[in-house]
């Protein structure tokens, strides 16, 4: 996995029954794992699960850039459906978006919003961008880089939710 190399983040760690247990991804080790699987987005955008042995390795590797803290919170102790263990094994990248897609959106696109709010739009937008870049950019990372953008543009937008919904 070639990827492991440029920075990663850790989106969430997951838990699944023992029968359900997937393969760890890391550099070849292919170790069958069920408990503390680490699913990480590799600066491609790639997302890979791999076990908490193989994670410490990863992230010692890459003491400067790793976060510790699961973007996504830790969702171990979390039971999954059925279809989110299918998902897990068949398409991962599938699982996470649907755990980053928070329900309190769709009652923000369903509400109208007044005319004062409309006129702060714009502010907020630019407030959402700027807040961003700097996270970002504390990482060392540079959202203008390609592999960086889609996902910078989507943490500005959520972001920009976020202020909106707070007013
Ligand atoms: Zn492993």
């Amino acid at each position: 996995m070639r990827d492991t190399d440029g920075y990663f983040e850790l989106l969430t760690i997951l838990e699944v029954p023992k029968d359900k247990r997937v393969r760890c991804q890391y550099r070849g080790c292919l170790h069958p794992i069920y408990k503390q699987i680490h699913i990480i987005r590799h600066a491609s955008g790639a997302i890979s699960c791999i076990g908490s042995k193989c994670y410490s390795l990863l992230k010692e590797s890459h003491a400067l850039t790793a976060v510790t803290a699961p973007l996504l919170g830790d969702r171990s102790s979390v039971r999954l459906t059925e279809e989110e263990i299918s998902l897990l094994a068949s398409n991962t990248e599938e699982l996470i978006k649907r755990f980053s897609s928070a329900p309190e959106l769709e009652e923000i696109k369903n509400c109208k919003v007044g005319s004062s709010q409309l006129r702060n739009d714009k502010a907020l937008k630019a407030r959402a961008l700027e807040l961003t870049r700097q996270k970002f950019m504390t990482k060392g990372i540079d959202p203008d880089l390609p592999g960086w953008k889609g996902w910078f543009e989507r943490e500005v937008k959520e972001l920009y939710e976020q202020l909106k919904k707070s007013q």
